[in-house]
């Protein structure tokens, strides 16, 4: 079984000295943890979802990967980045029916759109990962009005690695921290609408540019 992508792997020596005793990488073996990728649109986070679950699949250990039932971009057994990279998924409508679908034998359990299950995936994914599972969830930490956007940001506390996404603004240029809406809707989410948002930076976000007409009296 692997180590976590961003530590050194146990045993790896440096200046001919041995990092960890083996008994701690055996202990390692069995550990669970929580690793949640973050960001606006347009960061790649599902792509990096992909990549981390692919290479798992690559040493032919056990994954799952599960998306909510409500994002059918795609088609609904798959997870999809922009860039078309894929990787079979799960539909799931509930954080407990994700639980209740993760086999015994399953070691790394990836979760795209996380934003869009409920708080109850918090609880989900920490029993996992004190279960020995390695869980890896994706999703947009911020709304489309620049809030946190539930239960991404309590996942990323509970994690024991994260990894913030940025996107590149789409009209600046500079870092995309936020996700513009740039069409009229009171939704919080306006799905498969790739072309209703925009990354921005701090310095072009403007959450109010297209609801303004909307809530002005
Ligand atoms: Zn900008």
């Amino acid at each position: 079984m692997a180590v976590p992508p961003h530590t050194t792997g146990a045993g790896r020596t440096t200046a001919g000295r041995r990092v960890l005793p083996s008994a701690v990488m055996l202990r390692r073996a069995d550990q669970g943890w929580l690793e949640v990728i973050s960001g606006p649109m347009f960061s790649g986070k599902s792509e990096e979802l992909i990549r981390r679950v692919t290479r798992y699949q690559l040493a032919r250990v056990p994954t799952q990967i599960f998306k909510p039932a409500l994002d059918d971009r795609f088609g609904t057994t798959e997870v999809v980045s922009h860039s078309k990279l894929s990787v079979a998924a799960e539909p799931v409508e509930t954080a407990d029916q994700l639980l209740h679908a993760v086999l015994d034998r399953t070691v790394v359990v990836g979760i795209d759109e996380g934003q869009f299950f409920d708080d109850g995936l918090v609880d989900v994914a920490a029993a996992l990962a004190g279960a020995g599972k390695q869980v890896i969830v994706a999703g947009l930490d911020l709304d489309y009005r620049g809030r946190p956007f539930s239960p991404i940001p309590d996942l990323m506390l509970r994690a024991e690695y994260v990894t913030k996404a940025l996107a590149v603004c789409h009209r600046c240029g500079g870092p995309g921290l936020f996700t513009q809406r740039v069409v009229e809707s009171d939704e919080l989410v306006v799905l498969g609408a790739e072309d209703a948002y925009e990354a921005r930076c701090r310095r072009c976000y403007n959450p109010d540019e297209m609801v303004q007409s909307t809530f002005a009296v």
